[in-house]
């Protein structure tokens, strides 16, 4: 008997940023998999089974998920945002590389959603207009000379920079020493954008600049965009400013 394990995107948190495909490969599965907050966003229906788990046990839980599978059954897991991002699927192409041969014959399918940088960025304008990157902060899994090194690399060459896990109760000090170090580059006055909670009922969405910026402006459910010298601010009276990355670009000294 051959099941199926569907690596499923819920996107930032409204249901209204669930796919069409998503909600019908969440209504099809028997046993649904995930982090106990991300399952607890999706819809109960009769007849499904739920395997929620902690955080931390992403390997864990993709064994677990593929496991069931190659019992027969039709699978999901589920992750916040894009399961292709900082997320479950990458966990579930490592089991499925180093696991048992019957994993390898599974059909697997992934289900993008709409990423924390999307729904942020949509929310302020445009900063991810042109050229752009994405680094989690979080090293749990590559050492923080590592995460410097790549910060030192995308701010000198002009990427506007999404931070991901800009921080977590176990790593107060990395997002201030994350800044220093874009401090090296960057003019004082480069935009930053904090979206917190995007699309939950938390939300909360501000603007301050590289000079300003200091930890306090971020939690583990922040996500932080770093604009480029091309990212510019629009003032409106009355009105939210509009921040976005122009579309031209020079070589900059
Ligand atoms: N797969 C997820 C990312 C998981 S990493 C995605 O595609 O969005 C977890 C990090 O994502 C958090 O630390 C935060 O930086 C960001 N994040 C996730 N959901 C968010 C939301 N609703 N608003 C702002 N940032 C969010």
């Amino acid at each position: 008997m051959s099941g199926t394990l569907t690596v499923v995107g819920l996107g930032p948190g409204d249901p209204r940023y669930l796919t069409p495909e998503a909600d019908t490969a969440l209504a099809s599965a028997q046993a649904l998999y995930g982090y106990g907050p991300y399952l607890d966003r999706v819809a109960v229906r009769a007849g499904q089974s739920r395997h929620p788990s902690d955080n931390r046990e992403e390997y864990a839980r993709a064994a677990a998920a593929l496991d069931h599978a190659a019992r027969g059954g039709k699978v999901a897991i589920v992750s916040g945002g894009d399961p292709g991002v900082f997320a479950m699927a990458a966990a579930v192409c490592e089991a499925i590389e180093t696991g048992p041969a019957a994993w390898r014959a599974l059909d697997v399918a992934v289900v993008p959603g709409i990423t924390a940088m999307l729904a942020v960025a949509a929310r302020i304008g445009a900063p991810l207009g042109h050229d752009f990157c994405a680094v989690s902060l979080s090293d749990n899994l590559k050492p923080w000379e590592l995460i410097e090194r790549r910060l030192d690399a995308a701010a000198s060459a002009g990427f506007v920079i999404a931070l991901y896990n800009p921080v977590s109760r176990a790593r107060p000090w990395q997002f201030s020493n994350a800044l220093s170090r874009l401090r090296r580059h960057l003019p004082p006055s480069t935009p930053l954008v904090f979206g917190h909670a995007v699309g939950r009922p938390d939300e909360h969405v501000e603007l301050t600049t590289l000079e300003a910026a200091d930890g306090k402006n971020t939690d583990m459910a922040t996500l932080v965009i770093v604009g480029s010298r091309e990212t510019r601010v629009i003032s409106r009276s009355g009105r939210p400013p509009l921040v976005y990355t122009q579309r031209a670009a020079e070589v900059s000294a």
